[in-house]
């Protein structure tokens, strides 16, 4: 199977380098000019990476981003005309796998693809080789040892965003601007309520090891050795 890639770019000089570097490298790319209909594509197809311009004419790729990490754990690469610090660091922050900046060759570009992809496979998604973590993304389901669980929306949120990133170590406040759309005042505590009401369930499910590290004084990261 190729790799379904949507290419969010509304530059169509780069948009078809990008199409032609990633269709001759395997892929089975796909191009939209704007947020909205990246949205729609998402909603509707299976997409395996999404490559996301930063500035696009109808929102920001940090705002597409973020939207849609409410509904699904899909890879993202940004690709940003800007080199500074903040912008890459931004584009972590907010949930991205990984940046480039323009102008780039399309090999460096096809070569962070691929490095995502092998990356993200690992219990990513319920076409992949089963891990002990399986996302069901239209569904809104995770199955945890072969049990699906029942979860609240903040919890699915909140255990996907994990399990995209093993070992990636959460600070609350990240956890916050990933998974609640208007955080709250008290949100530290908000965090660690729904972190403690998810290791419960899935202690439910198996006792041990608990799949979620506490970081003491930085936040939460799953196990990578799951
Ligand atoms: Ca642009």
């Amino acid at each position: 199977m190729r790799p379904k890639i949507l290419i969010v770019e509304d530059e169509p000089a780069i948009a078809d380098t990008i199409h032609y570097a990633l269709e001759t490298d395997g892929c089975d790319p796909v191009v939209v000019s704007a947020g909205a209909p990246a949205l729609d594509m998402v909603r509707q197809e299976k997409i395996d990476l999404i490559v996301l311009d930063v500035g696009l004419p109808d929102m920001s790729g940090f705002d597409l981003c973020k939207r849609l990490r409410r509904h699904a754990t899909i890879p993202i690469i940004f690709l940003t005309a800007r080199s500074d610090e903040i912008d890459r660091v931004v584009g972590l922050e907010i949930g991205g796998d990984d940046y480039v900046v323009k102008p780039f060759s399309p090999r460096e570009l096809t070569a962070r693809v691929k490095a995502v992809l092998r990356r993200s496979r690992p219990g990513r998604s319920k076409d992949t080789e089963p891990g002990i973590f399986e996302v069901n993304i239209e569904k809104r389901q995770i199955i945890y040892c072969n049990t699906v669980l029942e979860l609240s929306r903040y919890e699915y949120d909140l255990l996907a965003t994990f399990i995209r990133r093993p070992g990636v170590v959460f600070t609350r406040e990240q956890l916050m601007d990933r998974v609640w759309e208007a955080p709250e005042a008290s949100m530290d505590r908000t965090v660690d309520a729904h972190i403690k009401n998810l290791r419960a369930k899935l202690k439910a499910v198996r006792p041990e090891p608990d799949p979620i590290v506490t970081h003491r004084g930085t936040g939460y990261a799953l196990r990578e050795d799951l």
